[in-house]
């Protein structure tokens, strides 16, 4: 994603509780960390994905056939794209839950990873392709863990898993070179259109920060204070009640086409801002397990999960 210099003040946004209705309660299976860093260990023994790569062709090949046994319907949307003079074939990786069901939501994250650590301290290292343990793994394996579990139980709600292709693959600063899987699908979005969505992107760092993202917050607050409020009930310490830095990602190329999308994303990371030293590896070499926790990306799948089964009618 693209860093965007657009600070918000505001810090302390209290979440208010609407007490009309009694809570719904989900009781259903919750997602297991070792098994989601496990996920992340998986996508990372391909190596490098970014497009064109071995590790991209294999990896591919191995998320269709894990979201095949999952899912009611699954398959690649493939497009071809050219960036910066090189042609690319590429393919947003699809799981429909539901799939005649036109009251549907998305959930979407990016499989491909960033062709260079641009952003590296060791120059020598700003042309090689990262792993992307955080950038891209991370929300491909909550993505993984939701689809077992929904492979078992379904909400009410019709339900798209998108991992979109060609996220990472612009030049610093460069808008048009980002998104090209996320720009497609919401062009030629291959299902009944879903009402919203929610993107996750860097969601794996052992002290993960989620703020509240103020593009998000444009597209659809409801569904933001909806996320953050499960997140209080479930004690989370991932989920801070504040704005954040905005950022440009594949959310933005969804609500320009008429999905209200939010993400999740742990923003600090993007241009390495951090206070922590150790959080200072987006886009570098340095993008690798030792980062990743189980813990905060079981977290995250269990607020979505319960947000699935709870609340995904109730946020229209
Ligand atoms: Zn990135």
């Amino acid at each position: 994603m693209l860093f965007l210099m657009i600070s918000c003040g505001n810090p302390k946004l209290e979440i208010e509780n609407s007490p009309e209705l009694p809570e719904k309660v989900y009781s259903g299976p919750l997602l297991n960390g070792d098994t989601l860093l496990s996920y992340v260990r998986t996508q990372l023994d391909f190596g490098p994905r970014n497009p064109g790569s071995k590790g991209h062709s294999a990896c591919k090949d191995f998320l269709l056939s894990y979201f095949s046994s999952r899912a009611d319907s699954s398959f690649l949307q493939t497009f071809k794209t050219t960036v910066y003079g090189k042609t690319y074939e590429m393919a947003n990786i699809i799981a429909a839950y539901s799939p005649e069901k036109k009251e549907r939501i998305l959930l979407c994250a990016h499989w491909d990873t960033r062709p260079f650590a641009d952003e590296d301290k060791d120059a020598s290292n700003r042309t090689t392709p990262i792993l992307g343990a955080n950038d891209g793994a991370s929300g491909v394996a909550v993505l993984m863990g939701i689809a077992e579990t929904l492979s078992k139980n379904k909400p009410d709600i019709g339900i798209d898993i998108i991992l979109f292709d060609g996220e990472d693959i612009g030049l610093s600063g460069d808008q048009d070179g980002f998104f090209q899987g996320s720009r497609y699908a919401a062009k030629h979005y291959p299902i009944h259109k879903p009402k919203y969505g929610i993107l996750l992107d860097l969601v794996g760092d052992k002290d993960a920060e989620f703020r509240f993202e103020p593009i998000s917050q444009q597209a659809h607050s409801v569904l933001v204070d909806k996320i953050w409020s499960i997140a209080k009930k479930q004690q989370s310490p991932f989920f801070l009640h504040e704005v954040g830095n905005a950022v440009s990602d594949d959310h933005v190329m969804l609500n320009e086409h008429g999905i209200r999308t939010i993400n999740i994303i742990d923003v600090n990371l993007v241009g390495n801002i951090s206070t922590d030293p150790r959080r200072r590896y987006w886009h570098t070499a340095d993008d690798n397990l030792s980062n990743i926790s189980g813990t905060t990306m079981s977290n995250v799948g269990n607020i979505l999960l319960d947000f699935l089964f709870t609340s995904s009618d109730s946020v229209y």
